[in-house]
């Protein structure tokens, strides 16, 4: 276990996922998939890859009163998470997420929010004592906006490291981004927040710049099989992915901002954090799934 404290506050969804030769397009029906149904949603993603390489992490997030729901608490449960935090909502299903991965490892994804659009500001208030416990808070963009911003204020007048992974992508408030210590995009999320496009290494070290002038101190723009950007102390440093043959990179992101955050919670300095988190996040790619291919600690150890 790490000694300092990790929040995650986010959604929770049962992932059903099809994998194909190709992505259907509209109207299009495609015969011969296999089908597979677990664990996802990008915050209980990132709960459970920070869980597996050792964090000590409470997790905030509402599920249905459904067998969804139940069954994501118990998966919660097993890999150790503190579950206080995970709510059931009466009048709303568990989220769900329908998944086309083709067979080069790309996917669509839809996504059906369910209880986690009714995680409220108020959901937050009667946890806040988790949020004050903390050390570290991980964000992400799945549940409603107001409530990641509340997380965000109250966590950074604590003095509370805050992460946010700006995903699924959507424009940001000033005020948000000056609430964040470290904003983790993929060059989508950061091409939507900045106006820049983003596929060299150039152009994310521009997006950079305009995130950085936005008020977050630290930077990492995560670029594939590429690898990440980091801006940290007005220096850029580019850490190059693990080449592996990708089989899914469903939560590839998820996998990197997990670790990401268990390695400074075990005390590494940022640029030794997106080292762990690139390795980490190889290895979620070479497997299927979004929570199942989260690697365990000795796996990135390894490497
Ligand atoms: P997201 O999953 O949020 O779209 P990325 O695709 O940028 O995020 O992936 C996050 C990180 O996962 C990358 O920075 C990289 O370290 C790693 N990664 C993603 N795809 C691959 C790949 N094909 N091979 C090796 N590492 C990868």
């Amino acid at each position: 276990m790490s000694s300092k404290k990790i929040l995650v506050v986010g959604s929770s969804n049962t992932d059903m996922v099809i994998k194909s030769a190709h992505i259907p397009k509209p109207g299009e029906t495609i015969i011969g998939g296999t089908f597979f149904m677990n664990a996802g949603g990008k915050g209980a993603n990132q709960a459970v890859a920070a869980a597996r390489l050792g964090g000590d992490v409470d997790f905030i997030a509402k599920t249905g009163n459904d067998i969804f729901g139940k069954q994501a608490l118990a998966l919660f449960n097993a890999e150790g998470i503190h579950t206080q935090g995970v709510l059931t909502d009466a009048a709303h299903p568990s989220g769900v997420a329908m998944i086309t991965v083709d067979d080069k490892g790309e996917n669509s994804i839809v996504v059906a929010s369910g209880a986690n659009a009714a995680l409220t500001v108020d959901d937050i208030k009667a946890q806040q004592a988790l949020v004050t416990g903390a050390n570290m808070v991980l964000l992400q963009l799945e549940i409603p906006m107001a409530t990641v911003e509340y997380v965000a204020a109250i966590a950074s007048a604590a003095n509370k490291i805050v992460v946010l992974n700006p995903a699924p992508a959507m424009p940001l408030s000033d005020v948000l981004l000056q609430n964040i210590s470290i904003i983790t995009p993929n060059e989508h999320e950061a091409a939507l927040l900045t106006g820049i496009l983003v596929n060299t290494v150039a152009d994310a070290e521009t997006a950079a710049h305009i995130l950085h002038a936005k008020g977050v101190a630290n930077i990492i723009i995560t670029m594939g099989a590429k690898g990440a950007l980091l801006f940290t102390n007005g220096q850029f440093v580019f850490i190059d992915a693990i080449p592996v043959t990708a089989i899914d990179t469903t939560a590839a992101g998820d996998v990197f901002n997990g670790a990401l955050v268990v390695a400074l919670a075990n005390g590494s300095d940022i640029t030794a954090a997106v080292r762990f988190a690139v390795k980490a996040a190889a290895i979620a790619v070479t497997r299927l799934g979004a929570q199942a291919s989260a690697p365990y600690l000795n796996e990135v150890e390894n490497l």
